[in-house]
């Protein structure tokens, strides 16, 4: 189920370009453009549902690996020490985008996180390190 208004709706079609970074048939991963840290990654549905409780419970069954799979890749591949996994839920809960989607956010040890959004360089930064954390 899709939703012609939804950008990350139009992100899976292939409407609006993306620096994916792994993809099966339930879900989709991609580098967040604004990061908290470099290699943010959000897991999404290819389900339209705002909210957690909207998604039925088999898309969540079969989506939800993909986030352990990223969180592994992120790992090994960045490296990172760890990561937080976050789930705005709802518009008090700061989600802006109402399309679920699970942010993966690396850590560091002793490295503090402000929890705001930054920046790449470039586009060809984020392009470059999609490349390095890609899963086929
Ligand atoms: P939330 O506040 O949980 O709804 O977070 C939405 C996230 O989506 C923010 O971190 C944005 O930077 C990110 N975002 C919005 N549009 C795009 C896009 N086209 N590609 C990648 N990330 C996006």
């Amino acid at each position: 189920m899709q939703d012609p208004n939804c950008v990350f709706c139009r992100i899976i079609a292939g409407e609006i370009p993306a620096a994916k970074i792994a993809e099966d048939e339930y879900g989709l991963a991609f580098l967040d453009i604004a990061p908290f840290e470099k290699g943010h990654t959000l897991v999404i549905p290819k389900y339209h549902a705002a909210l957690l409780e909207d998604l039925p419970v088999e898309w969540l069954r079969n989506f939800s690996p993909l986030m352990q799979t990223v969180g592994r890749r992120l790992r090994e591949t960045l490296p990172c020490d760890g990561y937080n996994v976050m789930l705005n839920n709802g518009k008090s809960a700061s989600q802006e985008v109402p399309h679920i989607h699970f942010h993966i956010v690396p850590r560091y040890e002793g490295r503090e996180l402000e929890w705001k959004g930054g920046s790449y360089e470039s586009d060809e930064e984020m392009l470059l390190l999609a490349k390095k954390l890609y899963l086929e």
